[in-house]
């Protein structure tokens, strides 16, 4: 049975009562926002014009185009390879995913062969071979492998070096750096709680103190910073709060301050979401914000908030699923931060995964009436903490839990230390 197309907001006559009001005071950002709207307007017209019945298409072949031929590319040319080959692999391999397209067996060896290479020999993953380890690139491996779920995949990670890594990079009040030496922000907490929850080497000490860090980064604004002290920003404040949730202190946070903070960055007129207050609209943070609703919804279900809707995350899940299918493809394939901006596999991967969070409510049985658009716009459901496919989730959990969690030389240490305290 054929159903009803939801009507679209763009084609609502009061639309543009929700554009941008200066007040009478012209800035640089008011300006800037200004030209943002207008370019947006000129999209929603353009497609007013030529389609009489909206059904905004997922441009998915293309998609699929876009994202082998950066897969090929990178399975053929090993020699080229820069800084962020790790990362390169997660965004392909979860954007075909959530197209769910396979990937061929031969390929996801030649990953795992390829990111084997990126594997430090003291642990953690570097941004190519013989890089140094670093939490970023160590967080696309292991979600990659875990996306391929092979055996050949998981064996790739050295847990005990992992956790080895771990410790190195942990400091005294519970923050990490990225890499030895390197700078602390709460990417880093969310990197290692990601990484050893799915691989399971959680030890007793190794998240000592994180959570009272990562708290330290929410701010006035409801949101967090990188660190204590700066302005809320949606990268980071995802990062702190799905490491939270790892961790099981989710709590902890003022959850109705972040509801507040969070809801209040999807622009009006535009439909997606910004990264901070007073900056412009970018489909990146399509994942980054609207990722945090079921984070959120989970953590205020559970202190049993009555003023829960029980149908839909607390955004306008039709409204982002427009921006995105409207000013965020390119026709040639691959995602886009706004109109006149070039593709990218970054933004290909957060358009599509924050698409797929907009689409549903809950798991995978879809309400239907949350689907923008034909049914074969649908995508795959993604994990809001990992942002990998939920059964990936599942299946890494299952294969590494049966593992045992490595004995750390730390943890040796630090009953040692203990011991010597007390006597
Ligand atoms: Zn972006």
């Amino acid at each position: 049975m054929e159903k009803t197309p939801v009507p679209l907001r763009c084609f609502r006559d009061c639309h543009h009562f929700e554009m941008f009001s200066d007040d009478g005071i012209e800035t640089e950002t008011s300006r800037e926002q200004k030209k943002v709207e207008r370019t947006v307007q000129g999209v929603f017209s353009v497609y007013q014009q030529i389609h009489s019945s909206p059904q905004p298409a997922l441009l998915r072949e293309q998609h699929y185009q876009y994202l082998k031929k950066g897969l090929r590319h990178l399975s053929d040319a090993y020699e080229c390879l820069d800084a962020s080959r790790p990362w390169l692999c997660y965004w392909i391999l979860h954007s075909l995913e959530l197209l769910e397209e396979p990937v061929p067996a031969s390929v996801a060896s030649d990953v795992c062969q390829f990111l084997s290479r990126c594997q430090s020999p003291t642990g953690g993953f570097g941004g190519g071979p013989g890089q140094h380890a670093h939490l970023a690139p160590t967080y696309a491996a292991v979600n990659a492998l875990c996306i391929l779920g092979t055996e050949e995949a998981y064996n790739v990670i050295d847990r005990e070096k992992l956790l080895d890594f771990l410790y190195s990079v942990k400091q005294p009040d519970g923050s990490f750096v990225m890499h030895v030496g390197g700078e602390v922000d709460v990417r880093s907490a969310y990197c290692a709680a990601s990484v050893a929850s799915l691989t399971n080497i959680i030890t007793p000490t190794l998240f000592e103190g994180t959570h009272n860090w990562i708290l330290r980064c929410q701010n006035w604004e409801g949101g967090l910073g990188g660190v204590p002290g700066l302005e809320a920003h949606g990268g980071y404040t995802f990062c702190g709060t799905a490491a939270m949730v790892i961790l099981g202190k989710e709590h902890m946070l003022d959850l109705k301050a972040l509801l507040r903070w969070v809801t209040s960055r999807q622009m009006r007129f535009e439909g997606g979401f910004q990264g901070r207050c007073n900056k412009l609209v970018d489909g990146c943070y399509s994942f980054w914000q609207a990722g945090l609703l079921p984070l959120l919804h989970r953590a205020l279900f559970k202190e049993g908030d009555s003023t829960l809707s029980l149908s839909r995350w607390m955004f306008e899940q039709q409204a982002l699923q427009e921006y995105i299918l409207l000013c965020c493809q390119n026709p040639a394939g691959g995602l886009l931060d706004k109109p006149n901006k070039s593709r990218d596999f970054y933004h290909t991967c957060y358009c599509l995964s924050g698409l797929s969070i907009a689409q549903y409510f809950g798991n995978r049985n879809l309400h239907h009436e949350l689907l923008l658009g034909r049914e074969e716009n649908k995508l795959a459901p993604t994990h809001p903490v990992y942002n990998i496919c939920p059964e990936k989730v599942a299946q890494a959990i299952q294969h590494f839990h049966q593992l045992p969690v490595p004995v750390q030389r730390g943890d040796d240490a630090a009953a040692a230390a203990c011991a010597m305290d007390d006597s």
